[in-house]
């Protein structure tokens, strides 16, 4: 079977775990730090605080930024559940914001849109998704935001890699937050690295990260200096706020400092492979690949199609199982959000025409660095079949 993602893990990806094993931290140890500096210098971050997954990841960006109950956060009508779940263990809600059926991605008009009308609510932030690990215009995106006081959070999950390139010509790295307050990543097996699980997040603001740090472990504070309650001691250590037990593991991250070393390799693999199914596709009137942004340098997370099963004449669900039959996983990237009875029991029938006309039609069909060029050509040989 050829699944739509996975992990690629080589022996010296295996020795540096094995070695964590054998020595004095399995948890709360020094690789954890070194992690975070690598995927700092990587992505061009001030800070980087590794954390248990993407999802808390994106939990500790809204307590950071004080969101909370009464707050709304805006949030792409197409991403992973966790994007808009966030907001909700804060206590605020959501308001879905369309995406361009060609891209999936929340655009500055569509923002706008979603804007303009809750106004009168009380917009305290927006989450940014780079969708396949393609991103916006980002510039925009974060002066419309800047004029209505709202914070920007990057859900970077798919974007490990991606440089965004401004009017100007100005390359900035994902994750360097040269248009936004904070982003997230997730090293989950599907993503780009693996850890098994894992997550991160980058801030340029020094204050940010070290709350970030108290919060993804209790609130603890161990600096005396910092101490409030009057007790002093050997074993005496404060929480000033409630905190989380969010950490990483010292085998997640000397699993993350290996697999970030083969970054480049990993992005240029799925680049070329995207390259290919792109010509594959080209001719075709029943399919488009998603439409490539000019100001995204993508590090591919997903390969997405867009098919048109009514000329086709056959439903999604009987391609993805014809090509099951033949060994070739393929996956939905995503349902829209508000289809969920969560979202639908809390705000009712939503409808946005991107989000849906997008939904209808996306297909992510293989797509990881360990995918061979045989394997990879006879994806595209079934999928021609629908052409
Ligand atoms: C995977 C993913 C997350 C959550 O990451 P986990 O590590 O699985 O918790 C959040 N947002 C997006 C867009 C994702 O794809």
């Amino acid at each position: 079977m050829i699944p739509y993602g996975r992990h690629h893990i080589d022996q010296q990806d295996i020795d540096q775990v094995i070695e964590v094993l054998k020595g004095d931290w399995l948890t709360c140890g020094p690789i954890i730090e070194t992690f975070e500096n690598e995927l700092a210098q990587q992505v061009g971050a001030k800070h980087a605080i590794a954390c248990s997954n993407g999802t808390t990841a994106l939990h500790l960006a809204m307590l950071a930024l004080n969101i909370g109950i009464n707050d709304i956060v805006l949030v792409p009508a197409i991403t992973f559940l966790a994007s808009a779940n966030a907001a909700r263990y804060v206590g605020a809600d959501v308001v879905f914001v369309d995406v361009d059926p060609q891209t999936g991605l929340m655009t500055l008009d569509t923002l706008k849109t979603a804007i303009a009308t809750n106004k009168d609510k009380n917009l305290k932030a927006v989450v940014n998704v780079h969708l396949a690990g393609q991103c916006e215009d980002l510039e925009e995106i974060y002066k419309i935001s800047r004029q209505h006081g709202l914070f920007i959070i990057e859900d970077a999950a798919h974007a490990l890699g991606t440089t965004y390139t401004d009017e100007r010509g100005k390359n900035h790295l994902i994750g360097a937050n040269s248009f936004s307050d904070l982003t997230t990543f997730s090293f989950h097996p599907v993503k780009t690295i693996a850890m098994g699980e894992g997550g991160a997040l980058t801030t340029q603001d020094s204050q940010i990260a070290a709350r970030l740090k108290l919060l993804r472990s209790h609130g603890m504070v161990r600096e005396a200096s910092q101490w409030q309650g009057g007790e002093t001691g050997p074993w005496y250590y404060e929480m000033q706020e409630l905190g989380y037990n969010y950490r990483l593991s010292d085998i997640n991250c000397a699993l993350g400092v290996s697999q970030l070393k083969k970054l480049e390799s990993f992005v240029a693999k799925r680049s070329g492979m995207v390259d290919q199914y792109d010509r594959a596709f080209a001719l075709s009137s029943t399919m488009t690949p998603l439409t490539k942004l000019t100001a995204s340098r993508t590090a591919w997370h997903l390969y997405i199609v867009l098919m048109d099963f009514a000329k086709i004449g056959l439903s999604r669900a009987e391609v993805m199982k014809q090509l099951k039959d033949k060994g070739i996983g393929t996956q939905v990237h995503y349902i829209p959000l508000y289809h969920q009875p969560y979202y639908k029991n809390l705000y009712g029938m939503i409808t946005l025409p991107g989000a849906e006309a997008y939904y209808t039609s996306c297909l992510s069909l293989p797509l990881y660095a360990s995918l061979t060029q045989k394997q990879q050509d006879a994806v595209i040989k079934a999928i021609l079949n629908y052409a």
